[in-house]
């Protein structure tokens, strides 16, 4: 079962091993746990319904509280301290395309707000729900499941936007095909949530981003069915998928995708390599990525993720070893760690690695082989779950990501980590903060840090405050080197006030207009992507 008020499912756990805890100690300070509040406590908070009774909407508390919140660090504080967000006044469980519309017609006519519900795992603050005078309706898709048509000779698959990640896998597996789309939150992220929050997955590398996957599909829009065919390619003016993709719920329901998906690949391995120092590794792996190799994956990790990933891999006398071994071929404390994934056909595999080995080795890289590439792989989606045991020893985690072109990344990523120290220090803490690569581009990459700090007393409040400031900070060091504001978590309303940086004022207009063209009421997601709403809508909080 999910946990109400963590990471993932309940029957699995990533326990810290002693060592890690130490490393904690030393680099993030001690930590007491904090008292957890009860899901009933909550449950009792959660004011009446103001929606009339309707056959698809459910007004149960229970059911409105699960879709009030997604996965930011403000989301988790709140179930975890017990205080109440603003919860929606009902959740409708549409079964097809026609429920969908019927709810659309209904909101628009009765003026309720729409907040479409997938798999709830925005970490940017996609389902906040906002105070008004408005009722608000969750929309959410878990029904809308199925894959619905399969096209082989054009390997086309057409599901509903509410399969999770496994869902999706297993109906496409079952035909002998795969969709490739693996972010870490695969258990329960969906299809719809990919594409609407421009979604990356760990083997982009091969697979392509969401955007690359998305063939066409249906929007339910407040004025309207968007249907978008599907075409190889067209020259026909603008397209029309770049409407759906990152519109956050601001246009309509997505209720159909079709995917271009792939036959299940005959060879995939994971491997790892050190590098002596992070510049040797990042020319490496710049060099690697500029290359076009049929890779699916490069992750790369500065030496304080890589001496923390050893740490949590356990196995103490192993890593040791690994350590002496590496250190005698030249890689020593500053040393990072590549993990290099290939999927293709074996002969294509064989000669890739090969390939990619031999210039890595001119970069200084030791080769392990794939023992840690195949644990990598047991757990590519166990990390997350390491936030519940941190919370339970006392500390807070949160993720923030990026982009930017090569000649910024290591600047980037320096000052990324660098405004998170300054942020903690102006509290008298220290943050424990380290940095990989995960998805690289002939022209750059994106850059992924993570953050680990004691929680401090003082509740939800203070605990907020300080990831406000520590947000509001790292934020600004990324819009100093030129980075976007998000390379795969969407804007929602915590990227909301950064987005003008990179759209410009025009760009920012027209977002506003295209609102306003399928919405012209205000009734979808208002507040998220773009700061609007009008003065009638409140919010439980701001972001800085
Ligand atoms: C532990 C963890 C790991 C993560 N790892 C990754 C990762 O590796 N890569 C990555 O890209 N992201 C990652 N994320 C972020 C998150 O999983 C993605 O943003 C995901 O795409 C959200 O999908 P969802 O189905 O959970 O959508 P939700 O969180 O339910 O919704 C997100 C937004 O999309 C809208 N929406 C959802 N479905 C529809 C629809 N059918 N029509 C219209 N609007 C819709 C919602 O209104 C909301 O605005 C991670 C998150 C967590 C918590």
């Amino acid at each position: 079962m999910r946990r109400w008020n963590g990471w993932g499912d309940s029957a699995t756990e990533m326990k810290l091993n002693a060592s890690a805890l130490a490393m904690l100690a030393e680099l993030a300070g001690t930590a007491q746990p904090t008292q957890d509040a009860t899901l009933d406590a909550l449950l009792a908070g959660i004011p009446a319904s103001r929606l009339p009774p309707h056959a698809l909407i459910s007004t149960d508390a229970a059911e409105r509280f699960k879709v009030a919140l997604g996965e930011s660090y403000p989301d988790w504080i709140r179930r975890r301290f017990g205080a109440l967000p603003t919860v929606p006044d009902g959740v409708a469980f549409p079964e097809s395309s026609g429920e969908v519309r019927k709810l659309l017609d209904l909101a628009q006519a009765q003026h309720w707000i729409v907040i479409p519900y997938a798999g709830g795992t925005s970490v940017v603050g996609h389902l906040d729900c906002p105070q008004s005078p408005r009722p608000v309706l969750s929309i959410s898709l878990g029904r809308m499941n199925q894959l619905l048509h399969l096209d082989r000779k054009s390997q086309l698959a057409t599901f509903g936007a509410g399969a999770t990640g496994p869902v999706l896998e297993a109906q496409l597996r079952a035909q002998g095909y795969t969709l490739g789309h693996f972010p870490q939150s695969f258990e329960y992220s969906t299809l719809g949530g990919w594409v609407v929050t421009r979604s990356s997955g760990q083997q982009s590398m091969r697979y392509g981003r969401i955007e690359q996957m998305f063939a066409g599909g249906r929007l339910e829009t407040p004025v309207g069915t968007l249907t978008i065919p599907t075409f190889p390619a067209s020259s026909a003016g603008p397209d029309m998928r770049e409407l759906v993709l990152g519109s956050e719920g601001r246009f309509g329901v997505l209720t159909e995708a079709t995917m271009r998906v792939s036959p299940m690949p005959a060879h995939e391995s994971f491997h790892a390599l050190f590098f002596p120092d992070w510049d040797s590794a990042e020319a490496a792996v710049r060099a690697l990525a500029q290359l076009k190799l049929p890779l699916s994956m490069l992750r790369l990790s500065n030496a304080i993720e890589t001496r923390t990933n050893l740490l949590l891999a356990g196995h103490a006398g192993q890593i040791k070893w690994l350590e002496r071994y590496l250190g005698w071929r030249g890689c020593a404390d500053g040393k990072c760690m590549l993990m290099l994934g290939v999927t293709a056909d074996a002969v294509t595999a064989r000669q890739a690695l090969a390939t990619a080995r031999r210039l890595l080795k001119r970069h200084g890289a030791v080769y392990i082989g794939r023992a840690m590439g195949n644990k990598w792989l047991e757990n590519r989606y166990k990390g997350p779950y390491l936030r519940n045991s941190l919370w339970e020893h006392g500390y807070s985690a949160d993720t923030i990501e990026t982009a930017v072109d090569w000649p910024q990344v290591k600047n980037t990523m320096h000052a990324m980590e660098a405004a998170a120290h300054e942020a903690f220090a102006e509290f008298g803490q220290k943050v424990h903060a380290f940095t990989h690569l995960s998805h690289l581009y002939p022209q750059g990459s994106s850059i992924y840090s993570t953050f680990v700090w004691a929680t401090a007393p003082g509740g939800f409040a203070e605990n907020l405050k300080r990831w406000q400031n520590y947000k509001a900070r790292v934020a600004a060091a990324i819009a100093a080197h030129g980075g976007t504001v998000s390379h795969q978590h969407g804007v929602g309303r915590d990227h909301a006030p950064n987005l003008a940086l990179e759209k410009g004022q025009l760009g920012m207009a027209t977002l506003a207009e295209l609102c306003r063209h399928f919405d012209p009421k205000g009734i979808m997601n208002p507040g998220k992507l773009l700061q609007d709403g009008g003065g009638e809508l409140s919010w439980d909080r701001e972001p800085k």
